[in-house]
């Protein structure tokens, strides 16, 4: 028999961690939200909740104090006090400390799965929303007065409406593809080889991103003393690095990386990311947004994936409750959004896409230019500080929750 239809005011596609972060913004709100997500939210093979650990830049710590979050965030993070960024075997250096920018820290480091329980737990709580999960996208229609969305739940097929349908399903979003959104892919050849790494000395909460002539990385502090690492590697190169035993990989790394932590004593499990830039060549149309990796996916070599994601959620959030009492669905409320979050999404896309060239070069004066720009960064502050307003999301007209400030 087939089931009845069940009307949404707003159906989110995607309980990963910006989904279930727009969700948690919009907890309590008189809106009835639907979350369909595909894998259980603590399931090994959740794709969003995994082994990664992610820098949350201050920007997000507000966005989290404006949802009410950042209590139950603050428990699982670990503050980035300083960040040390060099060029092997190069002049060139720069340093941030947060205490003489006058910020408690410069970003927080949380594990991805810590953060996955915490979504879990905070959306049972809210009355307003419901986690349809597991549960698979099939098909979406945009109609003039709604947004019809098909799924499959237990074996069974569901069809579900809502006024604004929100495609968070990450860089192979179904809902941009069942939405005839096209999108361009640029791959970088190289993927992101992440473990944590127990050093030798205390991390005293420094981030290290260390640009090398076989890629960055990037050692960012985590809790029990641990680091949190990124290495990016060439894509020809990454079955080798896979394939290292653990002595070798830390021997690697170590020469790679320098002592600055002492000596590197022991390398946890590895997985590696395929690294592409994809951007979706529309992010609104009538009845649909699309935000997170569905819109946006980026090089890691900043940290910045997550954090230009939740200030999509940020300026979502704010519209969405701003028109809540008409519809939300209409184009012109969702064009409010698309054009308040162009220019952060250019600026940080443009900004991790030319690192990512200008740091995989070795052509000598292009090696000479960025020494003298991390020179030049790290002597001349008024440089130093648009960068670190730009990084840590905090440049631009932001919304409230941006300014830890509630929606209402
Ligand atoms: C190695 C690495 C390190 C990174 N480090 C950082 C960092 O330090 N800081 C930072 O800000 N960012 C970082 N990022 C980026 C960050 O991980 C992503 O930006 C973030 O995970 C995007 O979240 P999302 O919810 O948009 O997409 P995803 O994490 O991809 O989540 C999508 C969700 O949608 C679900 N889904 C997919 N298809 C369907 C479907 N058809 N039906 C129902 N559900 C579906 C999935 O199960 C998943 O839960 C890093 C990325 C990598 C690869």
């Amino acid at each position: 028999m087939k089931k009845k239809t069940q009307h949404y005011d707003l159906i989110i596609i995607g309980g990963g961690m910006v989904g279930a972060s727009l969700a948690c913004a919009l907890g309590n709100q008189p809106l009835r939200i639907g979350v369909v997500e595909a894998v259980p939210f603590c399931a090994d093979s959740q794709p969003s909740y995994d082994d990664r650990s992610i820098a949350l830049a201050y920007g997000a710590r507000k966005i989290f104090e404006g949802m009410g979050l950042w209590q139950q965030v603050k428990k699982i993070a670990t503050p980035i006090k300083k960040i040390h960024i060099s060029d092997r075997g190069h002049f060139g250096t720069t340093r941030m400390d947060a205490a003489h920018e006058g910020y408690p820290a410069l970003g927080y480091v949380v594990e991805n799965r810590d953060l996955g329980e915490l979504f879990a737990t905070q959306l049972a709580s809210f009355s307003n929303i419901e986690l349809i999960c597991p549960a698979q996208l099939k098909n979406v229609t945009i109609n003039a007065d709604n947004a019809e969305v098909v799924i499959e739940r237990d074996g069974e097929i569901e069809t579900l409406t809502s006024k604004l349908i929100v495609g968070a399903d990450g860089g192979r979003s179904a809902v941009r593809q069942l939405a005839g959104i096209s999108h361009t892919s640029d791959d970088y050849h190289q993927n992101a080889v992440i473990a944590n790494i127990t050093p030798g000395k205390d991390h005293q909460n420094i981030a290290y991103e260390r640009f090398t002539d076989s890629g960055p990385l990037a050692l960012l502090p985590m809790s029990n003393r641990r680091c949190s690492l990124v290495w990016t590697v060439n894509r020809d190169k990454v079955d080798e690095v896979m394939a290292w035993n653990d002595e070798t990989f830390l021997a690697r790394l170590q020469e790679r990386f320098g002592m600055r932590l002492g000596s590197l004593q022991k390398a946890g499990q590895r997985n590696a990311y395929p690294l592409a830039l994809v951007r979706a060549n529309q992010h609104i149309r009538a009845r649909l947004a699309l935000i997170g990796n569905a819109a946006h996916v980026l090089h890691p070599i900043a940290g910045q994936g997550f954090n230009l994601g939740i200030r999509d959620v940020a300026a979502l959030a704010q519209v969405i409750v701003e028109a809540q009492h008409n519809d939300i669905g209409v184009l012109s409320v969702l064009k409010q959004y698309d054009q308040w979050r162009q220019h952060d999404q250019d600026c940080v896309t443009g900004l991790t896409d030319g690192l990512v060239r200008i740091f995989s070069n070795q052509i000598t004066p292009l090696v000479m230019a960025r020494n003298s720009g991390l020179l030049a960064m790290d002597i001349i502050p008024p440089v130093k500080r648009a960068l670190m307003r730009q990084t840590m999301g905090l440049a631009g007209k932001l919304p409230r929750l941006a300014r830890g400030i509630p929606l209402q």
